[in-house]
């Protein structure tokens, strides 16, 4: 009698290779299950998470607050649209204009942070042709990143991105990041705004300086243009304070939030106050899923965990301890040469183009970090981090560059 060996069970990435578009390129590992700051394989194998999702998951993985809050809201009321209210985003609203500080913040709800800069991009617009119809030009600052949409990859200040999509609306004037001269030249009175990142974090965690960041608002003053601060990154205590412009002397007047706000759930808001709050009446902009009660319940929850947990406070002392470490490793482990950033998104800079091989080598030993720019390696863990997760996330770090230095001599 012959047996028939049945055929292999894929695997789930051979599953996803067949049905998933490949725009992500290679995928690195498979979880099925995170817990704080950690994330688990299929079989228990345990790794720890310095980059949350891309600086989502600031709470950590399945936060029982967070948890809690999506299931209530899930048994009992899971979308309405926006032809009507509901509870969870109303109040996600007022909590907003509560931590922005603007008493008379006026917030629309998006689905990401793509979407949150549409809004604001749509906004500045509205308010520019408000005052003639050719101000609807944008400034925005190389090595930028604003999203993968039409208009938010036009005002990425990244060509490379533009390429496969030209031609693109020609509406975007780039600046060098760390210019004010060259910004304060290129407002002129067709801007309708100027977008910027206070860090930039998919440029390479670089912080804009303070001179760039008073240009900016000087000049959109001088001309009648709106200064959009994109926090989508840096937003929701990740680089120290609830947004990273209210560590600077610069207000803006549209904020863009997105990732952390909802610790992982689908969401972005955009947040005007002043006269841009006033900007958007009936039917000028809108979207069926934002405002969506479930995300909307998590992004409460999480504004409620981080004040009633002090986590501001909190990271803040773990940024403390995670940048000593890595500053610790520059002369005394291969590659570092500095750190850069601030909070709890920062950026290990090396001294040759390894990243990815350092981020390949944390990855052998279940850490995760990811290789920002070809120098430079980005951290960004949750704001509840452990000290002792801090102290292995460094001892494995150290160890991964002197495993790269010993296979690249
Ligand atoms: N803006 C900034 C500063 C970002 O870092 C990102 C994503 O990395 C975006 C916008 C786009 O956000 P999303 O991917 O949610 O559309």
């Amino acid at each position: 009698m012959t047996t028939t060996t049945p055929p292999p069970t894929p695997s789930l990435a051979q599953r996803a290779a067949v049905h998933v578009m490949p725009t992500y390129g290679e995928p690195r590992a498979t979880f099925v299950r995170g817990q704080g700051s950690m994330l688990f394989e299929a079989d228990g194998t345990a790794w720890l998470d310095l980059l949350c999702g891309l600086a989502v998951t600031s709470l950590g993985h399945a936060h029982p607050a967070v948890a809690r809050a999506v299931g209530e809201q899930a048994t009992t009321l899971v979308h309405t649209s926006n032809l009507y209210l509901t509870p969870p985003a109303v109040e996600l609203a007022e909590r907003l204009a509560r931590i922005t500080g603007w008493s008379d913040a006026k917030v629309f709800l998006a689905q990401c942070g793509a979407t949150a800069n549409e809004a604001a991009i749509k906004l500045a617009r509205r308010h520019g042709k408000a005052q003639h119809p050719e101000k609807v030009r944008v400034v925005a600052l190389e090595g930028s990143f604003h999203g993968r949409t039409l208009a938010t990859l036009e005002a990425t200040g990244q060509p490379a991105k533009h390429v496969p999509y030209e031609p693109l609306s020609g509406l975007v004037d780039h600046v060098p990041f760390d210019d004010p001269q060259a910004l304060t030249a290129a407002v002129g009175d067709q801007t309708c705004a100027v977008l910027l990142e206070v860090v930039q974090g998919e440029g390479g965690v670089r912080p804009v300086p303070p001179e760039v960041l008073a240009a900016a608002r000087d000049a959109c003053d001088a001309h009648g243009a709106l200064l959009i601060a994109d926090e989508v990154q840096t937003g929701m205590g990740r680089t120290g304070p609830w947004f990273a412009f209210q560590e600077t002397e610069v207000v803006p007047d549209v904020l863009t939030v997105a990732k952390a706000l909802a610790n992982g759930l689908p969401i972005g808001a955009c947040i005007a106050h002043g006269a841009a709050a006033e900007v958007f009446g009936p039917g000028d902009h809108a979207t069926t899923f934002g405002g969506n009660p479930v995300t909307c319940a998590a992004a409460n929850a999480v504004i409620d965990t981080i004040e009633q947990g002090g986590l501001l406070g909190q990271a803040a002392s773990r940024s403390r301890r995670l940048v000593a470490g890595l500053t610790s490793m520059i002369g005394t482990a291969p590659y570092a040469a500095g750190v850069r950033g601030r909070g709890l998104l920062l950026g290990l800079e090396l001294d040759a183009a390894v990243a990815a091989e350092v981020e390949a080598a944390c990855r052998d030993r279940n850490l995760l970090v990811n290789a920002v720019a070809p120098d430079v390696l980005r951290l960004a863990p949750p704001l509840t981090i452990s000290r002792e997760e801090v102290d292995l996330a460094l001892a494995t770090i150290a160890d991964a560059l002197r495993a790269v230095a010993v296979t690249h001599p």
